[in-house]
């Protein structure tokens, strides 16, 4: 049988990706990700952000909402980074389509990546990131560590 092919948070596999310019490294994703083909993605450097890079939040909502375009992603200096978040989110998808990865290992609290929860003024609330929406929005079945 076929290894199944799995996008994963480049961050959450050791690659220093992170704002900070740090790596997230999760051995719970590691080991869930055992026997897998892996796909590591940073969606904010494929959306033309560079690292180490402001914080970034989503302004209300979540993901789903800046997807629809009724909320926005800002940094800490103020700038919106939205197209940004957005064009990371659409190249990640496209990603996972030529690689033929049905799911995503993704890391929580992520303006990009949290499956179910994000940070809002510092604190953690429920909701997504724009790629986790986006990619879910697809039919890719989406994981956070
Ligand atoms: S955008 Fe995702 S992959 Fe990139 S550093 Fe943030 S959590 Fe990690």
């Amino acid at each position: 049988m076929d290894s199944p092919v799995v996008i994963v948070s480049a961050c959450l596999v050791g690659l220093r990706t992170r704002h900070d310019g740090k790596d997230a490294l999760s051995e719970a994703a590691l080991s869930a990700l055992k026997g897998s083909v892996i796909v590591p993605v940073c969606p904010e450097q494929l959306g033309g952000i560079s690292t180490p890079r402001p914080k970034a939040e989503i302004a209300e909502g979540d993901g789903r909402d800046v997807l629809s375009g009724s909320s926005r992603v800002m940094d800490e200096n103020g700038r919106d980074v939205t197209a940004n978040f957005i064009r990371g989110a659409e190249e990640t998808l496209s990603i996972a389509r030529l690689t033929g990865a049905t799911a995503a290992c993704l890391k929580e609290r992520s303006p990009s990546c949290g499956v179910g929860s994000i940070k809002r003024d510092g604190v953690t609330v429920n909701g997504a990131g724009v790629t986790a929406a986006l990619l879910e929005k697809n039919g890719v079945r989406v994981t956070g560590f």
